[in-house]
């Protein structure tokens, strides 16, 4: 089987009968099979997927296949599928079996999308490099001695391997777009509010969103207009629509920021600075206006995050108490030993790290110097990405700060947390980010450009990010 880069191409090869809907699945499956020593996927629904096939052969056959036929999908394991495991990567949910599923994939269920597995993920989506997973770390394709980012590393894996055509992942500070450029796939990252979190398993949820990891931002672009939009299942789901269906001129000259901050960031490695500066002088050349401008908080978003994302995490992990979801420990003895015997032994070391940072933040008496004034600087931020928004069209700057790292390379959780560095303007922000692979490092490892939007942009950004995938394919 080819490797299949838009639906569009599978869509024109099921249409001219060169394949079918049950040979694409079994392709992916066994290109899974052949890379199970990435460990992209914790479970892979093959029977199932290959019987999902079958009936949309015969559904083809009767001219009733939805918009998404021959979308063969992975979930990231924080995503809900009625009767099927989600675990968020996490000992404590193991074997637990999700009773609905999430509005985000029923939507692309009913246009025929079919789910092939579940990817693994570091645990409750904490973390940027997949090796905080109780299941172990995902490898990266391109160089698999190093990790492929994360949280969402298992869905970019699967996609830059193609093991399937997208993925769903999810992005809190980062958890799309950090891995998308390490594996050299797309990340879009949603307007906050824009995609339903109903069935999303919650870390922080002023910040959640579930996104797609693609091969191009035109796919990103078709799953978006059947995933997003208002959902009464959740009570922070936005009924602002964006314009999917919309046509834009791909003449229309724009003026993009290049983030001064970012780029001349000490911590950036002098190849993706490269990239970056290369692809702002295509731009240029293509005759958009393409100006340095200031994002003084830079080195403020990492710590308001954490801050803010904690706090909520350390509320939102309460529910997991041995009690009524998965996990309790065997040797508990009474009502206060089952909640914390079960929580120490269910929850991994960064997990039980946030809970306890994240409730010292709120605690009497230090919830003044930490979580209110971590809100008052997240607004701050949100402000002057707002007014930055109001003045450029798209704000340009590097999704991390390096390639991909080695596995193990980073033991320290600051070190950790410092590599999202370049996506948490967009999440304390809650617009839309997206990351574009551009031309690969010279030892051949992928690179990321970032792009920032104003809310509900998605279809201006994404069509945007397919002309810039283009333009940043060649900048040498
Ligand atoms: N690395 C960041 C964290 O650990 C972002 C993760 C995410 O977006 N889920 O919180």
């Amino acid at each position: 089987m080819p490797h299949y880069r838009s639906l569009k191409d599978i869509q024109a090869h099921l249409a001219s009968g060169t394949i079918t809907v049950t040979q694409l699945v079994q392709g992916y499956l066994h290109s899974i099979d052949r890379q199970r020593h990435l460990n992209a996927f914790l479970e892979v629904f093959g029977d199932e997927a290959l019987a999902k096939a079958s009936e949309l052969d015969q559904k083809r056959r009767d001219g009733r296949a939805g918009a998404l036929a021959g979308m063969v999908l992975a979930i990231k394991d924080n995503i809900c599928y009625q009767g099927h495991q989600v675990t968020a990567s996490s000992k404590i949910l193991k074997g637990f079996t999700s009773l609905y599923t999430a509005t985000a994939l029923q939507r692309l269920l009913d246009q025929d999308a079919i789910v092939i597995g579940r990817t693994n993920c570091d645990e409750f989506a904490m973390g940027a490099s997949t090796e905080n997973s109780a299941f172990g770390p995902t490898l990266n394709a391109a160089d698999p001695t190093r990790v492929p980012g994360g949280s969402s590393g298992g869905s970019a894996v699967a996609v830059q391997a193609h093991m399937c055509l997208a993925a769903l992942g999810s992005d809190t500070g980062g958890s799309i777009r950090q891995p998308a450029a390490f594996t050299g796939t797309v990340g879009l990252r949603p307007t906050y509010g824009h995609v339903s979190r109903y069935g999303l398993l919650a870390y922080a949820s002023s910040f959640d969103q579930i996104g797609t990891i693609t091969q191009c931002p035109e796919d990103a672009m078709l799953i978006m207009a059947t995933m997003a939009g208002h959902d009464p299942m959740d009570a922070t789901s936005a009924t602002h629509q964006a314009p999917y269906n919309q046509a834009f001129d791909s003449n229309k000259k724009l003026k993009i920021g290049l983030l001064r901050e970012c780029v001349e960031h000490p911590n950036l490695h002098p190849e993706v600075r490269g990239r970056l500066l290369a692809l702002a002088a295509k731009l240029g050349d293509m005759g958009h206006e393409v100006q340095h401008v200031s994002f003084p908080y830079t080195d403020y978003v990492v710590p308001n995050y954490y801050v803010l994302t904690t706090a909520e995490a350390s509320s939102n992990l309460s529910r997991f108490a041995g009690m009524i979801y998965g996990y309790r420990s065997p040797h508990a003895t009474d009502f206060a030993s089952t909640i914390s015997k079960s929580r120490s032994e269910g929850f991994g070391p960064e997990v039980q790290r946030r809970i306890m940072l994240g409730t010292f933040v709120l605690s009497a008496g230090y919830y003044d110097a930490y979580y209110a004034r971590a809100q008052k600087t997240r607004r701050l931020v949100k402000d002057c990405t707002d007014q930055m928004l109001e003045q450029f069209d798209f704000l340009l700057l590097p999704t991390a700060p390096h390639p991909a790292f080695a596995l193990g390379a980073n033991p320290e959780p600051i070190a950790m947390y410092l590599e999202d560095i370049f996506c948490m303007q967009a999440s304390l922000a809650g617009v839309p980010a997206i990351s574009v692979p551009v031309q690969p490092s010279l030892s051949g490892l992928p690179i990321g450009a970032q792009l920032i939007g104003p809310a509900f942009s998605e279809p201006r950004l994404l069509h945007f990010a397919g002309q810039v995938a283009q333009l940043g394919k060649n900048l040498s």
